[in-house]
């Protein structure tokens, strides 16, 4: 059994944090390969170092000295070494990455050495061997990942062997060190998981996992225990705050389980995200989760005899590409067509797209309504279960909350309404209190 870790930036903003890190790794002899992000805010208004390190680039870009920023990186570090006990040459590396600051050091390189701190600390405080990602990750000229020769680097360095690795770069052909983009030590971990075949990939953040709704506006959401990797996308595309899809498309490939748990409570279970999640008949939840966005824009279509008009959902549809608007829902009546997107995508070509909707299609009448939130109930199990999107409608009803349109694909992955822009936070509240307590 081989489990792969990736520990965020708040998991190693200090000697605290390591300390839990540590005992994370030692409660389970299948955890041997460890990936860090570079330290991470300790309270709300600390710094990230990977920001201090693109700020330390931005003085040097413009010619202001770049020392106290430099050094305030060096303190977190150095106290981090101190704290824990350890006797990491940490000097010397500081003092090789300032000397190549003075000298021009590239930007990716410089931002990079957050993630490189991080894992020489945490690999001596581990007894783990250190493995720079230089040797291992690979770009090709084109900025994407050759994930083949990557695996195959880390195959080779990996083997067997309890290691700690810095996320968030890798090496261009030419040796070069290219960063990946912002939070990017998710995808180092989940190519760490996929290249050593790992039973499964966790990935310690500080949240007990993906929740079902934004605590912003549900009080104490509950986390979401299993979720397939279709639901992740479906919650994080309309706007839930999750790993990003593109992030975790190692593992997805491999089919290797990606559990989310929280550093400061390693007891609680975390999420789940699998391609297939077990069916547990106890389990009484028909939702997995509850997101939405605000600020979409219908235009209605209306024409009389349109739905026997070959051709006629073409013609419209042709429109908005030709403005390069990207259409997020297209419900439809018999005389009507309604195409739903992003009021900022249009906000430039609007008058320009009913004018050609005019000429194109020679509707009867075409109508904008704007200020429309969609709100996105998600769950694979709702189309087993009669019923799912009466409660969603009756629950807005009772809460007088009127509903402007509907969705919902046949797979029944999720059932979208869309309401006004100032029902938005109330509707997701009406429905986590239906669906979830
Ligand atoms: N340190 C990088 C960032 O702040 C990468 C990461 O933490 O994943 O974006």
């Amino acid at each position: 059994m081989l489990k792969v870790l990736k520990f965020g930036g708040t998991s190693m903003a200090d000697a605290k944090q390591f300390a839990k890190v540590k005992a994370i790794v030692e409660s389970d002899p299948s955890r041997r390969v460890v990936v860090v992000s570079a330290a991470g805010k300790r309270f709300s208004e600390d710094h990230k170092i990977t920001d201090l390190l693109l700020l330390c680039h931005a003085h040097v870009k413009y010619g202001v000295s770049a020392e106290s920023v430099f050094d305030m990186i060096s303190q977190r570090y150095v106290e981090i070494r101190n704290d824990c006990g350890l006797s990491t040459d940490i000097e010397s590396e500081l003092q090789k990455i300032k000397e190549k600051l003075l000298n021009g050091i590239s930007k990716d390189e410089l931002v990079s050495r957050g993630e490189y701190l991080s894992a020489r600390l945490m690999a001596d405080y581990l007894g783990f061997e250190f493995i720079d990602s230089a040797h291992w990750v690979r770009f090709k000229l084109d900025g994407t990942i050759d994930t083949e020769k990557s695996y195959e680097l880390l195959r080779e360095l990996a083997d067997g062997r309890k290691v700690v690795i810095p996320g968030f770069y890798g090496a261009m052909p030419n040796g070069s060190i290219r960063i990946m983009s912002r939070g990017g030590s998710d995808i180092t971990g989940a190519l760490a998981a996929a290249a050593l075949d790992a039973d499964v990939y966790e990935n310690w953040t500080d949240v007990s996992g993906i929740l079902m709704a934004d605590p912003r506006i549900v009080d104490n959401p509950e986390p979401i225990k299993y979720i397939t990797y279709d639901e992740l996308r479906e919650l994080s595309h309309m706007g839930a705050q999750v790993l990003h899809e593109g992030t975790i498309f190692p593992v997805r490939q491999k089919n290797i389980p990606l559990n989310i748990r929280n550093t400061n409570a390693p007891e609680d279970p975390g999420s789940l995200i699998m391609e297939n999640c077990p069916d547990d008949d106890n389990d009484k939840q028909f939702i997995t989760g509850i997101t939405g966005k605000k600020n979409f824009s219908i235009i209605t279509v209306a024409k009389s005899g349109m739905s026997s008009e070959v051709g006629f959902l073409r013609k419209v549809l042709e429109v908005f590409e030709k403005y390069n608007v990207s259409v997020e829902y297209v419900p439809s009546g018999i005389d009507s067509v309604s195409v739903v997107v992003a009021s900022k995508g249009v906000s430039d070509c609007l008058y320009a797209i009913m004018g050609d909707l005019q000429k194109n299609v020679k509707p009867d009448s075409i109508n904008v309504t704007e200020n429309i939130a969609i709100v996105a109930v998600v769950g694979r199990k709702m189309a087993y279960k009669p019923g799912m999107s009466g409660r969603l409608f009756a629950a807005l009803g009772e809460s007088k909350i009127n509903i402007r349109m509907i969705s919902q694909s046949c797979e029944e992955l999720n059932i979208i309404a869309g309401v006004s822009n100032d029902d938005f936070e109330k509707a997701v509240q009406v429905l986590y209190s239906s669906f979830v307590k």
